[in-house]
């Protein structure tokens, strides 16, 4: 049974209003399934609503100031309702979709309106998907056995996979990360139908598969659900990953090409999975790192595969793509250095990369280290990131502005003229108390200063 007490009453309320104005409205869609899943907890949240109104019908039901024209065109509204605190709840309205007309308005027929309502459930993508819950009788209407899916945690397309899918490519990527997300088996015919259904995918949107791209990625399972965009389809049976045939072929090619086989596959599936959901898109994009060390590609002439991965595949906010593209081209410390970086080299290496890129790199490599089995690497690592944390607990003065004595105290004491010799100095300052932390102290480094410009190291 679904736990209506779940259910915000502004929800609930917002159905009840359109029902007294004679439209037929349901919770529907990723709550109701989510209800159904985990009665006893709020993972339910989206609480979108079906109804027999067309959008100008909800605005006129709740009024202009409450409405916000979402997706008028196909039928979506917003309509802000009223939280017992009085904050907001925006909640969408969808119009029933489907082949029954709607359109007039003139059906007060209960029956009618159930019919009308299958045909909405008809056109969603999965059975689970595909449940609806009237709050004035208080029932589910599930037409296609989603609540049997639920119970046999199974993903299967609403009537014909192969046709669904030829509908809209993105319900492929959509089963993918449900599968992921809910920890379901995707129904055998509707796995079969994965392969058929690439050229559909192929034109759906960058920022439609980007988007499910990283909610897969963010699921508990990401290491299945990339598995299946891996899987071989019909086209290529054999498995030959030099060859077209595989989802991720067409979500990443960037990388899809770098795979080669299964052993170098599977490892990186099970990093991805062991990292934080911020880490892992890093480390799914790991084998490019190579691919780019090996072009001997710089930061400054990034290679066309990276940028268009970067700009137009994967679109992520500027800060996002900064991150990404340092954490693709930064090299490593090597291995064999590793044990020399302690004091002051440890300081220099922490004062040339931002904090979160070497802490990334070094969590993403360390996972890969280890999902290969490679015990040595993982050791040094470790070793390195307790050194790190270590080091940083100390708070040592890693930057110009942490010195104790600024730009301007040296104008000012040394009375020089503005320019760039007080830069150098602060440079050499700060390369002083890197060395020896020791030496950030007011006193000690003007005394320095005035002996490095003394003794001309530094001209003016
Ligand atoms: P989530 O928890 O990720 O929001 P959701 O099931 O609510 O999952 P939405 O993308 O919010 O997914 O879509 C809401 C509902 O609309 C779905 O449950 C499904 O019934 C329907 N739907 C969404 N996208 C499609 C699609 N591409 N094809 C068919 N039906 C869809
Ligand atoms: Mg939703």
């Amino acid at each position: 049974m679904l736990p209506a007490h779940r259910i915000p009453t502004e929800v609930t309320a917002a159905c009840l209003t359109l029902q007294e104005s004679g439209f037929a409205t349901y919770v529907v869609g990723g709550a109701v399934r989510d209800l159904l899943r985990c009665p006893d907890d709020d993972t339910a949240k989206d609480f979108d609503l079906t109804t027999a109104a067309t959008p100008e019908q909800v605005i006129a039901v709740f009024g202009r100031r409450k409405v916000i024209p979402t997706g008028i065109a196909h039928g979506t509204v917003t309509v802000l309702c009223e939280r017992p605190s009085g904050k907001p709840h925006p909640i969408e309205i969808t119009t029933f979709r489907g082949e029954v007309g709607f359109s007039d308005g003139r059906r007060p027929d209960r029956v009618e309106f159930i019919t009308d309502l299958i045909e909405d459930l008809r056109r969603r993508d999965f059975t689970v998907n595909a449940i609806a819950w009237d709050p004035v009788a208080g029932r589910l209407i599930d037409p296609f056995d989603g609540q049997g899916d639920l119970a046999r945690r199974v993903i299967r397309a609403v009537g014909d996979p192969v046709a669904r899918f030829a509908e809209d490519g993105l319900r492929v990527m959509r089963a993918v990360r449900f599968s992921a997300q809910l920890g379901f088996v995707v129904e055998p015919a509707t796995r079969a139908a994965f392969a058929g259904a690439l050229s559909t995918l192929r034109k759906v949107s960058r920022e439609r598969i980007r988007d499910e791209l990283l909610k897969l990625l963010s699921s508990d399972r990401p290491a299945a659900g990339l598995r299946l965009l891996l899987e071989q389809s019909a086209d290529n049976p054999t498995l030959d990953w030099g060859v077209e045939g595989n989802m991720l072929q067409v979500v990443l090619p960037e990388l899809a090409h770098l795979l080669c086989d299964a052993e170098q596959v599977e490892p990186l599936l099970l990093a991805v999975e062991s990292l934080p959901k911020e880490q892992r898109l890093g480390a799914l994009l790991w084998p490019l790192r190579q691919w780019l060390a090996g072009a001997g590609a710089q930061v400054a002439m990034v290679p066309r595969a990276l940028a268009e991965l970067l700009d137009e595949r994967l679109k992520l906010p500027v800060s996002g793509r900064q991150h990404l593209l340092a954490l693709l081209t930064t090299p490593l410390v090597a291995a064999e250095l590793v044990p020399f970086l302690h004091g002051a080299a440890l300081r220099r290496l922490l004062a040339e990369h931002p904090a979160a890129l070497l802490d990334d790199m070094l969590a993403i490599e360390r996972a890969y280290a280890a999902a290969c089995g490679d015990a040595e690497a993982v050791a040094r690592l470790t070793a390195l990131t307790r050194r790190i944390v270590d080091e940083r607990a100390r708070r040592p003065a890693l930057s110009m502005a942490e010195l104790a004595l600024s730009g301007k105290d040296l104008l000012r004491e040394l009375q020089l003229p503005p320019g760039p010799v007080v830069g150098e100095l602060l440079r050499e300052l700060l390369a002083t108390v890197i060395d020896d932390p020791a030496q950030n102290d007011r006193a000690m480094l003007l005394a320095h200063a005035k002996n490095l410009l003394s003794a001309r190291k530094i001209k003016h």
